[in-house]
């Protein structure tokens, strides 16, 4: 089977676990702050938090927005589940713009008209996360003036998106978003087994994001109420959680991070043999926006809706681990429960009915790609 994705993990990642595993720290040592400065500086952030995964990061970016029980985060439906929940941990409500049906991203024009709407019945979002969709931001130019206007957080969440620039400043940057999430999981860019990471634009953020990361906990005197008692003593003062990774995982990150533009490149070099090798296959292809350069997460083709069911069985069968980016998450069980209904955000409907994400990751190789487009081109022209 050719997955749709897998990590490059090489000699040198693990002699840097290895290495940490032979030194005094395990977690909470010098490796998670020189990862943390490596990521920051690679993309030209102010500082960077290392946390056990995205899902923790875009938790606790949103307590250090603000968001909190009667404030509203709004999302993209076309995305993984996190982008959502991390508003529910908050207590805050959630609500999706709907997509642009060329990008996949959330729609500018869609967000501007939902704002508007909102604020003629005092519901504007305190938080707004666009996705950088299979790798490539959203309009943050445009994100980003109505952020101003109407004064909300846009978080981005790039889980899919480190290696990608937009507007020629490269995406964890913050020059037009507030803060903006990683994920290290296996599927995405570079890996540290589990892992997330929350880039900011001030110290600030960044020490409230380090104590939320720790119980809430801090050991700086100047925080304190009262006076410290003595080098033990540190104080809890507000509620944190334990979302710390390990040195273990900082050391593979810091190794990974080394190879992040060469597998950016050939995740680019793929993408674009993809799409000469599918020109004339008649199915939907990746759009590109003028100002993004995507780091190439996935490549999601579109098939007819009524076919795609055949088209997707054909390829598994044919050994090709092809999957589907994503079932909109207003339509899942428990946001249905919250009370989203089909034909709420029909665009990112639409786009789920004829997804299929091929197989694209750095290891991925020209033959293996060969492979998978004979199988496609075959399932389009026989699967019923
Ligand atoms: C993978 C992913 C996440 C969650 O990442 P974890 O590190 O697995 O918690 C969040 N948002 C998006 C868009 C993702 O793809």
């Amino acid at each position: 089977m050719i997955p749709y994705g897998r990590q490059h993990i090489d000699e040198a990642d693990i002699q840097a676990v290895v290495d940490t595993l032979r030194s005094d720290w395990l977690t909470q040592g010098p490796a998670i702050e020189r990862f943390e400065q490596a990521v920051a500086q690679r993309c030209g952030a102010a500082d960077a938090v290392f946390v056990c995964n995205a899902t923790a990061a875009l938790h606790i970016a949103c307590l250090a927005a603000g968001l909190g029980p009667g404030d509203r985060l709004w999302t993209s439906p076309n995305t993984f589940v996190a982008s959502a929940n991390c508003a529910l941990y908050c207590g805050a409500e959630v609500d999706f713009v709907d997509i642009d049906p060329g990008t996949l991203n959330m729609s500018l024009p869609a967000l501007r008209e939902k704002l508007e709407r909102a604020q003629g019945q005092r519901a504007l979002p305190k938080v707004v996360v666009p996705v950088a969709f299979a790798g490539q931001s959203c309009d943050l130019r445009g994100m980003r003036a109505l952020a101003d206007e109407y004064g909300f957080t846009l978080l981005e969440d790039a889980s899919h998106a480190i290696g990608a620039s937009y507007a020629g400043e490269p995406v964890g940057s913050n020059a037009l978003a507030d803060m903006t999430v990683f994920s290290f999981h296996p599927v995405k860019i570079i890996t540290t087994g589990e892992g997330g990471m929350v880039l900011v634009r001030d110290a600030a953020t960044a020490e409230h994001l380090r104590r939320l990361r720790s119980h809430g906990i801090t050991r700086d005197p100047a925080a304190m109420q009262g006076p410290s008692e003595g080098g033990w003593y540190y104080q809890q003062i507000e509620l944190g959680f334990n979302y710390r990774a390990t040195d273990l995982q900082a050391a593979l990150g810091l190794s990974q991070l080394a190879k992040l533009d060469g597998f950016v490149a050939r995740r680019r070099q793929l993408a674009e043999r993809y799409s000469q090798l599918l020109a004339k296959a008649g199915i939907g292809l990746p759009q590109s926006q003028a100002l993004a350069e995507s780091a190439w997460h996935l490549y999601v083709v579109q098939v007819p809706a009524p076919r795609r069911r055949a088209i997707f069985d054909a390829l598994r069968v044919a050994g090709i681990g092809v999957n589907v980016h994503y079932h909109p998450v207003h339509l899942q069980p428990w946001y249905r429960r919250l009370g989203f209904a089909e034909g709420d955000f029909p665009q990112a409907e639409a786009c789920y009915q004829r997804s299929i994400s091929l197989p694209l990751y750095a290891d991925l190789t020209d033959a293996a790609q060969d492979q998978v487009v004979a199988a496609l081109l075959d399932a389009l022209e026989h699967a019923a």
